[in-house]
Order: C-alpha cells, then structure tokens, then sequence
C-alpha cells in the first residue's frame, strides 16, 4: 500500500476517547434518545460495527441494525421521515440516495472509511479514464460522487456473484477501492480486472502467522473472514463472508467456537444469536507497522448515544448531496438492488 494513502488515513484518524462520556450516563441517553425518536418520527439505522449500545437502542426503538446495503434498504423502506445513520459517512450518503425525501442524520460526519478516504474522485476519474472500455464496478464503500461515476455498485455479499456474472458477459472490469476484496473476487471470478489499491485499515491488519497460532490454541474453532482480509488469512478460513454472511454462517454451524477475522462490533449480534457459542478475535498486527485498530474500526466507535442525541436534538449532522449526484449514483446503486433480488 503507498505511503500517501497511509499518510491520507493518518490525517484522519479520531484523536479522542470518544465513548468516554457515553458510558457514564447510558441509560438517561437512552431514555432522551427515545422520546425523541418518536416525538419526530425518526428511527436509528445502526451499523454492525458500531458500539453495542447504539445497537440495543436501534434494536429497542424499532430501527435497524445491519450491513450497508441492508441498513441502506431499511431505510428507504421505513415510514420515518427522519433515519439517524448510526455508521461511516458513505452509509448517510447511500442512505440519502436512496431516499432522497428523508432527512438523513449522522452523530458525527467525521466518522470515515479509510476505502472511501483512499478512493479520491478526482484521481479515480483519471484512472477510468487511463482504462477505457472497462465496466466500472465500485464497492458500497466510496463516496457518493465516485458511486455517480460508476456503472455498478456493490457490497461484498454479491461482489463475487456479480464479476462472475459481468465476465460471462464478456465484460472486462475496473474494480475499487478495495484491493484484497478486489484480488479475492479475481481469483473467485476468473475475470479480467484492475484494481484501485487501497483497503480497509481494520480487516488489513489480520495476520496469518498470528491467526495459526491462535488456531493451535484452539484447534475446535471455525475461522470466520471478511474478504477485506489479505489473500493469507482469507486462505485460512471455514468460511468467507460478508458480515451479515459471518453471522448466518455462526448460526448455522455445528461448532461452538469461532475466531472472527472482522470487526469485534458484530460480537454483539453474535453473541445475542448464538449465546451458547463462543467468539475470540481474530490477531491483528498493526497495519503499515503503524496504525493499530485491533480489529476496531476508530471511525465507526466515533458514533456514541450523547453525539446521536444532540444531532437528533438539534439536527445538525445533516447529509447534503447534489442533487446531479444524487441522480447518476442512484442508477449503479438501483442496478445493484435489482442484481441482489435476482440472485
Ligand atoms: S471497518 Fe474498514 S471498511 Fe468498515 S468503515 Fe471501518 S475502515 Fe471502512
């Protein structure tokens, strides 16, 4: 990975304890946060990954708790005039695009990606245009105006099914940002694709060496990866999956214990499916040898019940699109929900 995209996330990694002053006072949050819920016809669409008690608040006031295409699709679908996106910036901004008539709140609209962050319009136009004649395949992870440059969207639930669909088409792909899930539907697909390179910091800094070890020490667990992880630890694992895929696999498998190679904020759902299985995380080493997430995603804790309140309160946090934006990133997303209902 290049040193300007180190440098990039770098600059915007959060600097403060931000869950501090949310655990003080958890249930009066709580409590405010409800009244308001109702009082402005609002609901919470909260993210896997985000702290266990957004989750329970979502879960409790009727919202949502989800992946970013599920959370995405919840919303359009629900009668709130208000959705309090309880995740990373391009989750509001998908949200918003597909319902372009709600108000789309977030707790913090610092709350990043660092695919989204290393994914930088200009220069992703640049490389399109560097690669003409490719279908241009983004992930959910991109900001709204690369979503409206490209020809498809998708998350990594339907990523390998849709390459393996466009390369029975004869279609030859650019596929971004990230470029261990790119390398993994490659391989999976056969097709003909050049990838953006950039990655998630979090699922990144699973290592394989380390994972072995903790493997020997408990050789009953099934190993569980997000294909965001490096090819290495992608070919250790039972199984593969998107995060809403890991959950069901959890589910449904025999075993009682689990190493999770994706971020520890699912556990709670996890756990709550499965409160006779066990779940350990899976070892990190710090991504770039500097920057050590421990399978925390520092942009997603950055949601917490005091920042939720006030931009429920004030409505401030709100998210703003073009409306031209709005429109050519509504067709590759709209495109990726018809492919998700056929397959
Ligand atoms: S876990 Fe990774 S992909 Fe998910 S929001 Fe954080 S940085 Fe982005």
């Amino acid at each position: 990975m290049s040193q300007n995209f180190l440098q990039t996330i770098e600059k915007h990694l959060p600097i403060t304890d931000v869950l501090a002053g949310d655990k003080l006072n958890t249930a009066q949050l709580s409590a405010e946060i409800k009244k308001l819920l109702t009082e402005k016809n609002a609901a919470i669409v909260a993210h896997y990954y985000t702290d266990p008690s957004i989750q329970k608040l979502a879960e409790e006031t009727g919202g949502f708790i989800g992946d970013s295409l599920e959370m995405a699709r919840f919303g359009a679908e629900s009668p709130a005039k208000t959705l309090i996106v309880a995740g990373v910036r391009f989750m509001g901004e998908t949200s918003k695009i597909l319902s372009p008539q709600k108000t789309v709140l977030m707790p913090d609209l610092h709350a990043e990606c660092s695919l989204d962050l290393g994914c930088e319009p200009a220069e992703f136009k640049k490389f399109c245009n560097a690669n003409p004649g490719r279908i241009v395949v983004v992930y959910a992870n991109t900001s709204a105006e690369v979503k409206a440059m490209a020809d498809w969207v998708v998350t990594s639930s339907i990523a390998v099914d849709l390459i393996k669909h466009l390369t029975e088409r004869g279609e030859k792909i650019i596929w971004a940002p990230d470029r261990y899930l790119g390398d993994y539907i490659t391989r999976q697909s056969g097709g003909d694709v050049i990838l953006w390179d950039a990655c998630c910091i979090v699922h990144a800094e699973f290592d394989a060496t380390k994972i072995i070890a903790l493997q020997k020490l408990h050789p009953d667990a099934k190993l569980l990866v997000h294909p965001e992880s490096k090819a290495e630890v992608i070919a250790l694992a039972d199984v593969v999956g998107s995060t809403s895929q890991l959950l069901r696999a959890a589910q449904q498998s025999q075993a009682k214990k689990f190493i999770v190679a994706t971020e520890t904020g699912i556990f709670y759902k996890m756990q709550q499916a499965c409160p006779d299985k066990e779940f350990i995380a899976a070892a990190t080493e710090p991504f770039g040898g500097q920057i050590n997430c421990e399978a925390s995603c520092p942009w997603m804790k950055m949601n917490n019940l005091e920042n939720l309140l006030d931009a429920l309160k004030t409505g401030s946090n709100e998210i703003i699109l073009a409306d031209e934006i709005v429109k050519k990133a509504l067709i590759p997303l709209t495109r990726m929900l018809e492919f998700r209902k056929k397959n």
